[in-house]
């Protein structure tokens, strides 16, 4: 069994659900060798979900306290889940130098239409994702989705992410119902945003936490792509989106299990490698 390991945790400062050290509790008596925090870095307009820039300070403080407090338990990273939107995000490395963060992740949560400036966000309810695809994109399903890739691509090529957070996450309401992903359109553009990946170096995730919470009957991202992955030398991760510290380790092993049967041979984190 692969030693357990997770860089992509919410605790109460954002939208999870309880204080950061009950994760570090619950990741110590699970036996885990690292955990890294990921809250979702602050937008310039409010919001449900991620940290204000008054949290954004408590939010390091407890994670730089933790870390010495636990130093001979579990190593411990201060990471951040940060949003990539265009004209509106501030850029990766402002916060990286702004705030020394021992690793980060990007993600794409919030696609901003080119030309409206209108922005449709992809992780809500299912509800909010439909009408927002009717008054952004004029009900244009294969636009929206264009969008969020040429969004992602964007991302890789001008922040570099270290990580890139749940990679085909637009297709968690699709269900198969308003576009298929194994459209040539579709295909086409995840081909262009792993070409842009390899050239990146960032690590890809596989994201159990849609499947564990019952939103879709895969991981992100699909098996299809994983595969792809490998024969273009992209190193994987696995991380578990945990949002309370009884998901920390949520499809952990099943993940790992199928990467080795895609033939993957170990994964790759911010800070170490294993074998798979
Ligand atoms: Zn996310
Ligand atoms: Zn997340």
């Amino acid at each position: 069994m692969i030693a357990l390991y997770n860089f992509h945790s919410h605790s109460h400062h954002c939208d999870g659900k309880q204080p950061m050290e009950e994760y570090v509790q619950a990741a110590i008596d699970k036996k885990f060798i690292a955990l890294g925090f990921s809250a979702h870095s602050p937008l310039p307009f409010p919001n449900e979900w991620s940290l204000t820039p008054e949290s954004f300070k408590q939010y390091v403080q407890d994670a730089r306290y933790l870390i010495e407090k636990y130093k001979n338990n579990i190593d411990l990273y201060l990471g951040l889940e940060i949003d990539y939107i265009p004209g509106h995000s501030e850029d990766f490395e402002s916060f990286i130098t702004n705030t020394p963060l021992d690793y980060h992740i990007g993600s794409v949560h919030l696609v901003r239409h080119s030309e409206s400036g209108k922005i449709w966000f992809i992780d809500g309810p299912v509800e909010g994702y439909i009408k927002g695809v009717d008054e952004i994109f004029n009900g244009d399903y294969r636009a929206a989705v264009t969008a969020f890739y040429r969004q992602t691509i964007e991302m890789i090529n001008t922040q570099k992410p270290q990580i890139i957070g749940h990679l085909d996450k637009v297709k968690m309401h699709n269900k198969q119902r308003w576009f298929s992903t194994s459209e040539s359109w579709y295909q086409k553009l995840v081909d262009e945003t792993l070409e842009a990946t390899a050239k990146s170096k960032s690590i890809i995730e596989l994201n159990t936490r849609g499947f564990y919470t019952g939103k879709i009957d895969q991981y992100f991202p699909s098996t299809k792509i994983l595969e792809q992955c490998l024969e273009m030398g992209i190193p994987v991760m696995v991380n578990t989106d945990a949002h309370h510290p009884s998901q920390l380790d949520k499809h952990f092993n099943e993940a790992h299990q199928l990467l080795k049967k895609i033939g993957f041979k170990n994964v790759k984190t911010p800070f170490f490698e294993l074998e798979l």
